[in-house]
């Protein structure tokens, strides 16, 4: 117990002790001794000793008894002579008990007001507490308790910047100069807990003067907000944290799909390349096929060139050249950049092309490079397929929602893909080959989808898959 709720309880067993001897005193002194005064009066001094203690009816029957003990005091002295100023003397005193008790009984409904005032501050949750000029702390309300952990009667009379260990956002100095300026300040303060444990609170506090304009007391509420800060700290790691992985993911995704795009070419180069030697060494060289190898090589070069200026195109946002393209023209270009390729994988290519296609706007490249990865696909996906393996291309015109649409589908007979593999399909990064890399698919969806149209992928009935691309006519004005 603190030296000041010490104080408290030894005053109010004392009080009632002292209150009581003097009305003892008071009334053998007006008994006993024949003194011409009116000796109790003094009674007054009783019932505002008792007045702090005592409930209402307390009061009223201290008032009550001291007004016997006079007249009890009266008669004995007086007997049955009353004196005129005997009389007087005792009426003096007996009015003066009254009015002193009437006095304490306004006083103390008034402070019984106040406190039930006080008590409604007990209802709220919010840690209360008044401090006066010194900081020293003169209420410490519910809230305050189950917050911090010392009661009232601990926490009363101690300095809140000492008790609490108030730690400041900048200063206590910034803060006590801005509550004298405008009578109010509020921030977040760091405070110490009874048993050792540390607390964030948002803290508001209010200050009141007296009739001299000097400061009086400061109300200060408390609000914990440790877990909502420690939420909010976490949210912003992740938001971080997220950013970072998004750069560096994005990153990561340019710098795969570059090494992607760039590496059938070279492969196709290195096959032509060593085809064009075979054809060179036979004892009879083939200069005609020598120089057909060659020929894709060089195409193939020039291919790398143009994925590898689109890529870079694409990451400065560029949009990429549109032209009007033939897609018939496109597939069949398209497959002899891969001929070796396709041959290697033992694919026997069938082309059913619609003719008289309507024209698309697209980008020749950008293009031909998802018919390439799709077609690629579809002969890696019938390696373990028993031949002929066969891959057929189809184009056609359809009705779209805005007009005619051209269509190209690649047909096999390989593997096919599980229900889960049907709906990961298109998704960055997702592969079922030992060194794939999962990007062809969700690359050529986002170069389709930059040109308006659409890709699909659908199992067939028999086995293999299905992938069609969709793009919209371009519209020809009417002649
Ligand atoms: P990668 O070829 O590097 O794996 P893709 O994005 O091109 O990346 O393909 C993703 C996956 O989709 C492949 O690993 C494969 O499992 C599946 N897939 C794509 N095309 C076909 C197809 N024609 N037949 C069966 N599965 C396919």
């Amino acid at each position: 117990m603190t030296p000041l709720a010490l104080a408290h309880g030894a005053r109010s067993a004392l009080i009632p002790l002292l209150a009581g001897l003097l009305g003892l005193a008071i009334f053998l002194v007006d008994t006993l001794t024949p003194l011409d005064m009116a000796v109790a009066v003094l009674y007054v001094a009783v019932v505002m000793l008792l007045a702090d203690v005592l409930t209402t009816r307390g009061i009223l029957a201290v008032g009550g008894l001291c007004i016997v003990l006079t007249s009890i005091s009266f008669l004995t002295v007086h007997n049955v002579r009353f004196e005129p100023e005997a009389v007087a003397r005792a009426c003096v005193a007996i009015s003066a008990i009254i009015v002193a008790t009437l006095l304490s009984l306004r006083n103390r409904r008034a402070s019984d007001s106040l406190r039930d005032q006080a008590a409604l501050l007990d209802l709220t949750h919010d840690a209360i507490l008044v401090r006066d000029a010194d900081d020293t702390i003169l209420y410490w309300n519910r809230g305050a308790e189950e917050l911090y952990g010392w009661t009232a009667a601990e926490a009363i009379g101690h300095r809140t910047a000492e008790l609490l260990r108030t730690g400041f956002p900048l200063s206590p100095e910034a803060a006590i100069a801005e509550l004298e300026r405008d009578g109010r300040w509020e921030g977040e303060l760091r405070h110490a807990r009874k048993d050792g444990s540390r607390v964030i609170v948002a803290s508001r506090w209010a200050l009141r003067r007296d009739a001299q304009g000097r400061v009086q007391t400061i109300m200060e509420t408390n609000n914990d907000i440790t877990a909502r800060k420690a939420a909010q700290d976490r949210l912003d790691k992740a938001q971080s944290e997220l950013t970072h992985v998004t750069r560096m993911a994005t990153l990561g995704q340019l710098t795969a799909s570059i090494a992607h795009e760039v590496n059938q070419p070279l492969a196709a180069i290195v096959t032509n390349g060593e085809a064009c030697l075979r054809w060179l060494r036979r004892p009879e060289p083939d200069v005609g096929e020598a120089l057909a190898s060659v020929e894709r090589m060089i195409a193939n070069g020039r291919r790398a060139g143009d994925v590898v200026a689109r890529l870079r195109a694409l990451s400065r946002r560029q949009s990429g050249r549109h032209e009007r393209l033939d897609l018939n023209a496109l597939v069949t270009e398209s497959l002899a950049l891969i001929e070796r390729e396709l041959a290697r994988h033992k694919v026997t290519v069938t082309l059913d092309l619609t003719e008289r296609l309507p024209a698309v706007a697209g980008d020749r490249v950008q293009l031909q490079q998802v018919v390439i990865n799709l077609a690629i696909n579809a002969a890696q996906a019938m390696e373990d397929t028993p031949r002929p393996r066969r891959l057929l291309l189809r184009s056609g015109i359809e009705a779209g929602l805005d007009g005619p649409v051209v269509r190209v589908s690649l047909t096999d007979s390989g593997s096919g893909v599980d229900d889960e593999g049907l709906t990961h399909l298109f998704e960055p990064f997702y592969t079922s080959k030992p060194d794939g890399m999962g990007l062809g698919l969700s690359i050529s969806r986002s170069l389709i989808e930059t040109h308006g149209g659409r890709i699909d992928a659908t199992r067939n009935a028999e086995r293999g898959m299905t992938f069609a691309i969709i793009l919209p006519a371009v519209k020809e004005p009417r002649a």
